[in-house]
């Protein structure tokens, strides 16, 4: 039998961010490795993680690898995403729920345009702490090199400030990924300083466990002879085995309507019950498998009303920060990112009439299909395969 999920330390969920090629999956890699020989968890070679065991086994396309560890003090569900559209899509939708980020940045590069990207989303959508790991320090030779390394960190500094992280405190930990997954001990000690910044500078966040139960939807899948399982990391509230719960986010017609839920787990390991900020897979009775998708809400039965209008705050990237050139207009019709779901909706300006990149504008939107909406829920504008803005519920529109 599979042992249990014993809840001794606090969950927090903390992922990568940074530039491609900077290392962000190489130094996932190495703290498994780090922490494996520590004990303290299963060490995830760097090949299993751009290609989850999920996938392997099942075919299915997980854009999003979550891996599982431990410090002393502290229980991670940590992801690595393989690009910069699932960073946008997971992260910035909120469907990482990450409670802090590792900023990967390359000492050799420095700062490239996704590393500011993930700064601006990370800030937009609520992720309040970051730790910087200055990556590949191993390839920096003494003399220029090291002021150049000098330079980036200042430059990271700079940049954390602008977004109001407070860039001369946050830890910026110069580290190799590479050197400490082969073993080397100057670099294994790197990662180590690396984890305690993580496990002193990020707090354990206040968690809505008394909210009604909220899970949205990342993945579906089949267990035979068990039945639907899906799986997401729980936003509020608490849910046990044998409560009733409600899928909504369909449209009307196909709701697929309340359920019980008949098996929980976590990494593989059974629990009894999970909680806010937990990733978790729920079983649920008799759920055919096309009722549910990616972007529907598991939730305790009338707990939410999914709703197609909606008024938000919306700020519109600058061409600087890889959004548009040309202004935004009444009847620009975008997607939107909220929590997991992927929706397209018309935009009403109102009196403003025009939002030029760079713009923070209030606006009206009705989706093309109902979403479980709430004030304060954040969303992102894609647009052709890029972000092109970042917004707030303001109120539901009946
Ligand atoms: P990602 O796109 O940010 O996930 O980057 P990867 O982890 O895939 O790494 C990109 C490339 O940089 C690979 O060729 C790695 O071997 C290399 N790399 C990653 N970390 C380090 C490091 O600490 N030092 C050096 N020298 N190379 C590294
Ligand atoms: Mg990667």
């Amino acid at each position: 039998p599979k042992t249990a999920y014993v809840r001794t330390k606090p969950h927090l969920n903390i992922g990568t961010m940074g530039h491609v090629d900077h290392g962000k999956t190489t130094l996932t890699a190495a703290i498994t490795k780090v922490l494996s020989e520590r004990g303290a968890g299963t060490f995830v070679p760097f090949d299993r993680i751009d290609r989850t065991p999920e996938e392997a086994l099942r075919g299915i396309t997980i854009n999003i690898a979550h891996v599982e560890y431990e410090t002393e003090t502290r229980h991670y569900a940590h992801v690595d995403m393989p690009g910069h559209a699932d960073y946008v899509k997971n992260m910035v939708t909120g469907a990482a729920q990450l409670d802090g980020a590792i900023l990967v940045v390359s000492a050799l590069d420095g700062i490239m345009p996704q590393t500011a990207e993930h700064v601006l989303l990370a800030r937009q959508v609520g992720v309040d702490h970051i730790v910087v790991a200055l990556n590949k320090a191993d390839a920096v030779v003494d003399g220029e090199d090291a002021e150049l390394t000098d330079l980036v960190e200042l430059e990271v500094r700079d940049l954390l400030s602008a977004h109001g992280y407070g860039g001369d405190a946050v830890p910026v930990v110069r580290v190799s990924g590479l050197r400490a997954l082969e073993g080397d001990p100057r670099w294994t000690a790197a990662i180590e300083a690396l984890l305690d910044a993580v496990d002193t500078y990020v707090p354990v966040p206040e968690r809505y466990t008394d909210a009604p139960f909220l899970m949205p939807v990342e993945n579906v899948l089949t267990i035979t002879g068990r039945g639907t399982v899906v799986t997401g990391a729980v936003e509020r509230g608490t849910v046990r085995v044998g409560d009733r719960v409600e899928v909504l986010g369909a449209t009307v017609a196909s709701k697929a309507g309340e359920t019980v839920v008949t098996g929980l787990e976590t990494f593989g390991k059974p629990m009894e019950s999970a909680e806010a900020g937990d990733n978790v897979a729920l079983l649920l009775r008799g759920m055919p498998r096309d009722a549910v998708r990616r972007g529907h809400v598991v939730a305790a039965p009338g707990s939410v009303v999914p709703s197609r209008r909606f008024t938000a705050q919306v700020y519109v990237l600058s061409a600087r920060e890889g959004g548009r050139t040309t202004p935004v207009t009444s009847g620009y019709r975008p997607q939107f990112y909220i929590r997991t779901a992927d929706v397209v909706g018309d935009i009403d300006l109102g009196e403003t009439a025009v939002a030029r990149p760079g713009d923070t504008v209030t606006v009206t939107v009705e989706l093309g299909r109902e979403v479980p909406l709430e004030p304060g829920l954040g969303f992102a504008i894609r647009e052709g395969g890029r972000t092109v803005g970042a917004g707030t519920v303001t109120g539901i529109v009946a």
